[in-house]
């Protein structure tokens, strides 16, 4: 894994204390799915062989919320279902973090009804939003990745007089929308 280059031929390393414990932290980020709609089945490709999200030492989907620091939103959040998350995210260990995976989790997407929130973060401190309906894997990595270069560059979340603060990280999209298949025409039966 390229440690042996980095180790000398005296067999050892020096590195300081903190940035080895934020090598580890964000070596290990156990994920804590919350998936209710289609955009779980994304995140369950994440985790895939294709996608192979154990590269980033993220694999371990944890479904107690106690061996868990990483929760992940995938899909829409209803009213009734919103104390359940809250509940799983404070019984969470800390450091913990939080990605909103897609627009409903975000914005309540095209739900727009009494019955769904209309955005996690109404509830919850999230870190990082992952744009699409649903994201790609590649998109969902990359919000990984932007939580591991915090862990690296800071160690822990931010507070502010003792209450946690979300790092407000907002994805691009990665991808151009093309236009609609083209080559349809309306007309009888037959007219073509
Ligand atoms: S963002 Fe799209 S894919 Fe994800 S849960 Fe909502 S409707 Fe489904």
């Amino acid at each position: 894994m390229g440690i042996e280059a980095a180790i000398t031929a005296e067999g050892f390393m020096t590195t300081q204390l903190q940035r080895l414990i934020n090598w580890s932290r964000r070596s290990s980020l156990w994920p804590m799915p919350f998936a209710t709609a289609c955009c779980g089945i994304e995140l369950m490709a994440t985790a895939s062989s294709r996608y192979d999200l154990a590269r980033f030492g993220a694999e371990v989907m944890r479904f107690s919320p106690r061996q868990s620091d990483l929760l992940i939103v995938a899909g829409r959040v209803a009213i009734k279902t919103m104390p359940v998350l809250q509940r799983i995210y404070q019984q969470m260990a800390e450091p913990r973090w939080v990605i909103s995976m897609g627009a409903c989790a975000s914005t309540g997407g095209v739900f727009d009804t009494y019955a769904t929130v209309q955005g996690c973060d109404q509830f919850i401190p999230v870190d990082v939003y992952v744009p699409g309906c649903p994201p790609r894997p590649e998109q969902l990595i990359e919000g990984v990745m932007a939580i591991q270069r915090h862990i690296d560059n800071e160690g822990i979340p931010p507070t502010q007089g003792g209450k946690r603060m979300p790092l407000n990280i907002a994805l691009a999209p990665t991808h151009a929308v093309r236009p609609q298949p083209v080559g349809l025409r309306i007309g009888a039966a037959g007219a073509n």
